[in-house]
């Protein structure tokens, strides 16, 4: 952990100094990488391609950067276009973390080097590094800011809680509930926490493409089926996007207004719509994912590559993608809440403060 830490240090403040790749442009044309990305209907991502593009520029790569509308063909085809135009490193970002393993054959013969950005692409061997957060400690952080925040450790409950997880055919949903789980366990067990749905595991839990219309129906009708005459006081919720959703739903029956307390709503990607909640008291918490380091993780990982160096990993354990486990780079999740607001996403520079009033 020490020496995680450390590390984490020592590439944070080669992220500040290099600018986030803002200095001169490198003459030299060291060929081009190709960037797959999932969505554009969540700013994170929009910030990975934008920050991944600017890092690598900066080191003289040229870049191919796609989204894919979270539609599963039309990402394929992007990564066959870039494997046949040529592109010598492939950064991707999967919808499904199972779909690719043919085109990635066809990379991997060509020599391509293949880079799994943020979620893991399973079920082949084509896969060469993996630059992520460390998704567990994600859902750790999400469910201890829930357990902080009921005042669980010193005593108080039994509270009710309903649990939300993530896309199933994305592999970080299962580490942030199995996380989240992990905090979560011993007081659903004692019954200081009672889920009053039943509603468990991610066989039931799960939001198929991390949607908030998804997510916000399924609160409706859970709070209909089970809480008409009970208090629902906490809800993990594992993104930003799922928990609008939820958060409009609890509104929907009166929460945050009158004498029905708001439940206290947990999130991921500090996404401004919900940094705005919670500073307003809706949402309680998030996590917060530095887009602008696992840029620079990855665009390291590429340059060693590309140079025939040594490319630095901390983590050759915890990601088998059921053919081989793939070495990894994880960064360490933050989690904000209203009172770290301005520390964490201000005065690191993410956010300007105008973008939050
Ligand atoms: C990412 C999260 C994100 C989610 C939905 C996950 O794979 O790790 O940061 O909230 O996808 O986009």
């Amino acid at each position: 952990m020490k020496l995680f830490n450390t590390m984490v240090s020592v590439l944070a403040l080669s992220v500040a100094t290099a600018g986030f790749g803002g200095g001169a442009a490198h003459a030299q044309d060291k060929g081009a990488v190709g960037i797959a990305m999932p969505t554009k209907s969540s700013a994170r991502w929009i910030a990975d391609g934008d920050n991944i593009v600017k890092q690598l520029k900066a080191h003289g790569y040229t870049t191919d950067l796609q989204y894919a509308d979270d539609d599963i063909p039309n990402q394929l085809s992007q990564v066959e276009n870039m494997v046949t135009k040529g592109d010598k490193v492939l950064v991707i970002a999967s919808i499904d973390g199972t779909t690719l393993s043919d085109v990635l054959k066809q990379a991997a013969a060509r020599g391509v080097k293949i880079i799994a950005y943020d979620r893991l692409i399973r079920g082949t061997p084509n896969v060469d590094y993996y630059a992520t957060f460390d998704n567990f400690k994600v859902g750790v952080l999400q469910a201890q800011s829930l357990v902080d925040g009921l005042g669980l450790a010193s005593g108080k409950g039994p509270f009710n809680i309903e649990l939300f997880g993530g896309s199933p055919d994305d592999n970080n949903a299962y580490f942030f509930y199995n996380g989240a789980l992990s905090v979560l366990k011993p007081y659903l067990d004692s019954g200081k926490l009672v889920v009053r749905s039943g509603q468990m595991g991610m066989d039931k839990v799960s939001t198929l493409r991390w949607d908030g219309a998804t997510a916000q129906a399924r609160m409706d009708n859970i709070l209909s089926a089970y809480y008409t005459d009970k208090h629902l006081d906490a809800v993990l919720s594992p993104y930003d996007g799922i928990s609008i959703g939820i958060i409009s739903s609890l509104k929907g029956v009166g929460y945050g207004s009158g004498d029905t307390k708001m439940a206290l709503v947990s999130g991921q990607d500090c996404e401004i719509p919900s940094i705005k909640a919670i500073i307003a008291g809706e949402q309680f918490s998030s996590i917060f994912k530095d887009t602008r380091l696992l840029a620079k993780v990855t665009v390291d990982m590429v340059d060693a590559m590309m140079s025939g160096k040594p490319v630095v990993t901390n983590d050759t354990t915890s990601y088998n993608n059921g053919v081989k486990v793939v070495p990894s780079y994880l960064l360490k999740p933050v989690v904000v809440e209203k009172n770290n607001v301005d520390d964490v996403l201000v005065k690191s520079g993410y956010y300007t403060q105008a973008q939050l009033n």
